[in-house]
C-alpha cells in the first residue's frame, strides 16, 4: 500500500514552530517513500477560527518549501479538504455509531454539565452516563421524543467499561490505557459540527491515511480514536507521536519565552533552508557530528524509528549558528538580491546591485541574519546621525585633528580608491612620522561611521567610495568636531 500522510492544522491564526516540524516530518516521510502528502484543514471548532489563517498557513508552508499533493489549495480525489465542508459525512458516521450501539444521545445543558464538573472530586470530571441526562437515563422513547421536539443534543462515544486499549506507536512503543480512564467523548456537537476526534478518525480513514505523524500532545486522544476505529471496523493507521518542543529550561515551549510563530522567524530574516534545517533536527539527527543538511539529504535520511522520545530544546542560539553558516556560504549574488528586499523595507532605495553585493560581502561574517547588516552597519546606508562620544574621548589626542586633516588631503589625491592603496598611502604617512596605525584608525572610524566597531576600516572606505568618505571626513571636521570638543570642556 502506498504511503499517504497528512498535515492537519486547525486554522487558529499562525503556524506554530512545532506545527512546522510536524509538517516537515510528514513531508520527508512522504517523499522518502514516494507517497502522498495531504493538507487537511481541521476547522470544525468555529470559536477558534481566525479569518485569513488558511491562506497564511499555506503561504508559510510554501516558504518552508513544503509541497503538498492534495489539499484545499490544489484539490485532489479525496476532498473537500476543509472539514467544515464535510459535515454531512460526519453526521452519517455519528448516526452509524448510534445504530451500532457505540454512541448515544445526550441532552445535558451547559449548566448541568458545569454543576457536575464542580461536584466532581479535584475537578477531574468524567461524564457519568448513568446519572446524567441521556438516552440511558431517559429511555429510548423519551430520547426520540426530545429529538423530534428539537431539544438540543450531542452524540457521545460509549466507552466500554474496564477494557485495556492497546496500541503501538513507532516512536513511543507499546502503550496501554484502561478504558475506565477514557471519557465518553462528545463526537457530534449540538450545532451539528463534529469534535476533533470524530472528524479526525473519519477523515484519516476516508482519505486512506497510512501513517499519522503528529505532536505528542495528541497522544492522550489515541485511546478514543482506537475505540472509534474498532467501532467502525476500520484498520488503524500506523502512529508516530513526535516529542514536545521545550524551552531551554525544559518547560513546554511557550510564547512567554520567545517566538513560537514561524511567521516571526520569517520577519526576522532567517533563511527558509536554515530554519527548516534547524527545525528538522528538533527530535532527530541522522548523525551526531553534523548539523547542516539540505532538504534532499533530510528526505533521504529520514526514519521515524530514529525520532527521539525525549523533548527537544528549541535553542535560538543554535538556530542563529545554523543560519550564519548558510549566510557565509551562499553565493553573494543571491544574498545581494535578497538583501535588497530588507534594505528597501527599511526605506533605502536607489542602491545599486554592485553596492549591495559589496556591502554583503564586507559584512556578512559580522552578523547571523541578512537584515541584521542594516542595524550592525547603518552607516553603509546613510551618513552617521550620531557619534560615539566615549569612543571619541578614548582615542582622541591633541594631534589627532591635524592628522585627520592631513589624511583627508591625502585621500583627495588617491585615484585608485581601493582598500589596498588607501591602506598603503595612510601607512606611508604614518611611517614618515613614526606614528602607529591605531592613532588614526579609530578617529577615522568615528568620523566616517560614528561607531566604535565595524568591518575593516580600509575595506569599509573602499565600499563607501572616495566621494562619500571625503564628504564625511569634511563634515566631521567642520561640524561635529567643534561641537564635541565644546561638550568635552
Ligand atoms: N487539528 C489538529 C491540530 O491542530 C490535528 C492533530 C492531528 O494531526 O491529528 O494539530
Amino acid at each position: 500500500m502506498s504511503v499517504r500522510v497528512r498535515f492537519a492544522p486547525s486554522p487558529t491564526g499562525y503556524l506554530h514552530v512545532g506545527g512546522l516540524r510536524t509538517a516537515l516530518y510528514n513531508y520527508f516521510f512522504a517523499r522518502k517513500h514516494n507517497g502522498k502528502l495531504i493538507l487537511r484543514i481541521e476547522d470544525t471548532d468555529r470559536t477558534r477560527y481566525v479569518e485569513g489563517s488558511v491562506e497564511n498557513l499555506i503561504k508559510t508552508l510554501t516558504w518552508a518549501g513544503i509541497e503538498f499533493d492534495e489539499g484545499p489549495h490544489i484539490g485532489g480525489p479525496y476532498g473537500p479538504y476543509y472539514q467544515s465542508q464535510r459535515l454531512e459525512i460526519y453526521r452519517k458516521h455519528a448516526d452509524l455509531l448510534i445504530e451500532k450501539g457505540w454512541a448515544y444521545y445526550a441532552f445535558d445543558t451547559p449548566e448541568e454539565l458545569e454543576e457536575a464538573r464542580q461536584k466532581s472530586p479535584h475537578h477531574e470530571f468524567k461524564y457519568d452516563r448513568y446519572s446524567m441526562r441521556n438516552q440511558f437515563t431517559l429511555g429510548i422513547e423519551k430520547t426520540h421524543e426530545l429529538i423530534s421536539q428539537g431539544v438540543p443534543y450531542v452524540i457521545r462515544l460509549k466507552v466500554p467499561d474496564n477494557q485495556e486499549i492497546q496500541f503501538y506507536d513507532i516512536i513511543r512503543g507499546e502503550i496501554s490505557v484502561n478504558s475506565k480512564d477514557v471519557d465518553d467523548q462528545i463526537l457530534l456537537k449540538s450545532d451539528g459540527y463534529p469534535t476533533y476526534h470524530l472528524a479526525n478518525v473519519v477523515d484519516d480513514h476516508l482519505m486512506e491515511i497510512t501513517h499519522i505523524i503528529r505532536g505528542e500532545e495528541w497522544l492522550p486522544s489515541v485511546p478514543k480514536h482506537i475505540l472509534l476505529y474498532n467501532a467502525f471496523g476500520w484498520e488503524i493507521p500506523k502512529l508516530a507521536h513526535l516529542p514536545l518542543l521545550l524551552n531551554k529550561d525544559r518547560t513546554k515551549l511557550s510564547k512567554r519565552q520567545g517566538d513560537v510563530a514561524v511567521e516571526d522567524y520569517i520577519a526576522k530574516g532567517y533563511f527558509p533552508e536554515a530554519f527548516v534545517n534547524f527545525i528538522a533536527l528538533l527530535g532527530w539527527n541522522p548523525s551526531a557530528d553534523r548539523e547542516i543538511y539540505s532538504v534532499q539529504e533530510l528526505i533521504d535520511k529520514f526514519e521515524l524509528e530514529k525520532v527521539n522520545k525525549a523533548g527537544a530544546i528549541f535553542d535560538v542560539v543554535k538556530l542563529d549558528a545554523i543560519n550564519a553558516k548558510y549566510l557565509y556560504s551562499k553565493p553573494i549574488d543571491e544574498l545581494a538580491s535578497e538583501f535588497r528586499f530588507w534594505v528597501e523595507q527599511r526605506g533605502y532605495f536607489n542602491l545599486s546591485d554592485e553596492y549591495l553585493r559589496k556591502v554583503v560581502a564586507l559584512l556578512r561574517e559580522r552578523v547571523k541574519k541578512l537584515p541584521e547588516i542594516i542595524d550592525f552597519a547603518p552607516y553603509m546606508f546613510e551618513k552617521p546621525k550620531q557619534y560615539d562620544l566615549e569612543y571619541f574621548k578614548k582615542h582622541w589626542s591633541d594631534t589627532t585633528k591635524e592628522h585627520l586633516e592631513n589624511i583627508l588631503n591625502l585621500l583627495r589625491t588617491i585615484e585608485d580608491f581601493t582598500h589596498q592603496t588607501v591602506h598603503d598611502e595612510v601607512l606611508k604617512y604614518l611611517n614618515e612620522r613614526n606614528l602607529k596605525l591605531k592613532e588614526v584608525i579609530h578617529p577615522l572610524r568615528l568620523a566616517i561611521t560614528g561607531l566604535s566597531y565595524g568591518a575593516g576600516m580600509f575595506e569599509t572606505m573602499e565600499v563607501l567610495g572616495k566621494d562619500e568618505v571625503i564628504q564625511r571626513l569634511e563634515y566631521f571636521l567642520q561640524n561635529i568636531l567643534p561641537e564635541i570638543q565644546n561638550e568635552k570642556k
